[in-house]
């Protein structure tokens, strides 16, 4: 199993501030240390390396080791690599071999369950992840996976600190977590503790949604019941990690010309902002370039809102009419609840007009509440509403949010803004079939995936008609 010619072959001792192996490296068994690398590259992965014969078997992990029992990931197997790669971190320069940064997520020891050529079981013993895992080829020239086996001692990250205000270690930041307990929403019993944990779970398809969209947060230290307002000028009282980004703040009545938004681009951001009680999460519908330039929007969204006694079953038959006349100008539509009373559509598109969108989606709005005004109302006036479904394209202006897909909401109970397929929309007869709560959607989610992963593809341009 030895073999670092391919390590080799892939590196330019001259170029990459990376170790060069020994010429004759130690043979046989023995040593027993792994390291989990977090690699900065093109994507951000993991990469998981444990000792063996003398030098490191690698996989590059891009979602990291699993976290969960009977969860599974990828796990690419990569080259051998050196022993002196167990303490590397560094920058690899741009242009070579795995350029980015390198830095020490995790190391410590392990012991071996199992080792054949197609499956690796083992213990891992770190600073942060304690756990039994198994690695294994499902064939012949495919990918290796990882699975997290059951444990039946060891929780997964150890908190440290009291119960009540434990620290722990995300990516390798420490947090520390305060009031687990509080419960946040009364009607339930749903606590603190369970809003980290469902922010926690939902990560991998929420974080995408986050991603270079200056958040809007609102906070209910008190629960639902209490206190909230809607909260963005939130960088000042982040850690240093926090990626922020200062924009221009319209129309501001307090005279500050610029707030600093945080970015959320990853779990330990997302689990410092639920800890703070953060429930919802708003973004608008354009993002930031690495810089903080801003873009023009990159989603169309139209956001439906029943008039009493009307309900989300009226939302569905507009949702239809609506995605009737986008798929008619060769958009596509994605439905998802707002978590609250009503629904909301969303089109990928390409616009370099900001205001682009907005005209857009108001004239759909009027050309549906023309054809059906009893059904549909496309002004704000309220009064208007009773009985009818207002579209509001106005959402589309740049200054505004909405709230995040998977994101919670501060209801009696903790509802989600839960992404849906064409088929619930058409099905729904009552305003229950389309309540999901946070338990509800992790389940979904596990067992249909993200609905929404095709609005992160790129739209096509608006038509000139409307
Ligand atoms: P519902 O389905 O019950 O209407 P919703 O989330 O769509 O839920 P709306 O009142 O229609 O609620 O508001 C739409 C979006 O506008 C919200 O999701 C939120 O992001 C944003 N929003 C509403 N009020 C404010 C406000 N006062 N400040 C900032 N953003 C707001
Ligand atoms: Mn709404």
């Amino acid at each position: 199993m030895v073999d670092l010619g391919e390590y080799r072959r892939r590196r330019d001792p001259r170029r990459t501030p990376e170790p060069v192996p020994a010429e004759n490296p130690p043979a046989g068994a023995g040593g027993n240390r792994f390291v989990i690398q977090q690699h900065h590259a093109r994507r951000l992965h993991y990469d998981v390396r444990l000792e063996r014969d003398g030098v490191l078997v690698s996989f590059a992990v891009p979602k990291n080791l699993p976290t969960q029992p009977g969860e599974v990931h990828l796990a690419v197997h990569t080259e051998d690599h050196p022993l002196e790669y167990l303490t590397f971190h560094g920058e690899i320069p741009k242009g070579e071999y795995g350029a980015g940064s390198m830095t020490i997520w995790d190391s410590g020891r392990y012991e071996t369950e199992k080792w054949t050529d197609n499956e690796i079981a083992v213990i891992l013993h770190g600073e942060h992840i304690h756990g039994r895992f198994v690695f294994f080829s499902p064939g012949e020239g495919q990918n290796w996976m990882v699975r997290r086996r059951p444990d039946p001692d060891a929780a997964q990250s150890v908190p440290t600190g009291s119960v009540h205000a434990p620290t722990v270690t995300v990516e390798g930041r420490q947090l520390k977590l305060s009031n687990l307990d509080k419960v946040l929403y009364p009607a339930t019993g749903f606590s603190k503790g369970e809003v980290i944990d469902y922010y926690t779970r939902i990560a991998p398809v929420l974080l995408p949604y986050l991603a270079d969209r200056p958040v809007t947060l609102r906070r209910y230290p008190d629960g639902v019941d209490g206190q909230s307002f809607f909260e963005k000028n939130t960088a000042r009282h982040a850690p240093d990690w926090v990626r922020t980004v200062e924009l221009p703040t319209p129309g501001s009545t307090k005279g500050a010309a610029t707030t600093h938004f945080a970015v959320v681009d990853d779990l330990a951001t997302l689990v410092w902002l639920a800890n703070l009680a953060v429930l919802e999460l708003h973004v608008p519908q354009w993002t930031v370039g690495p810089r903080g330039a801003q873009h023009p929007p990159d989603l169309l969204v139209f956001d439906l809102d029943p008039g009493p006694p009307a309900t989300v079953v009226e939302c569905c038959r507009v949702a239809e009419r609506v995605l009737v006349v986008l798929e008619h100008d060769g958009l596509t539509g994605y439905p998802k609840t707002s978590g609250g009373k009503g629904l909301q559509i969303y089109a990928p598109v390409r616009v370099r007009d900001p205001e682009r969108t907005s005209t857009y989606a108001r004239a759909v709005a009027e050309q549906l509440a023309e054809q059906t005004p009893q059904l549909v109302v496309s002004r704000m006036a309220k009064p208007a509403r009773t009985g009818k479904v207002f579209i509001d394209w106005s959402q589309n202006n740049p200054a505004k949010t909405t709230v995040a897909p998977y994101a919670l909401r501060a209801r009696e109970r903790p509802t989600v803004s839960t992404p849906l397929d064409w088929g619930e929309v058409r099905r729904c007869r009552q305003p229950s079939d389309l309540v999901f709560t946070a338990p509800e959607v992790l389940a979904r989610v596990q067992r249909r995936g993200d609905l929404w992963a095709g609005t992160r593809q790129p739209g096509p341009p608006l038509p000139h008609h409307r």
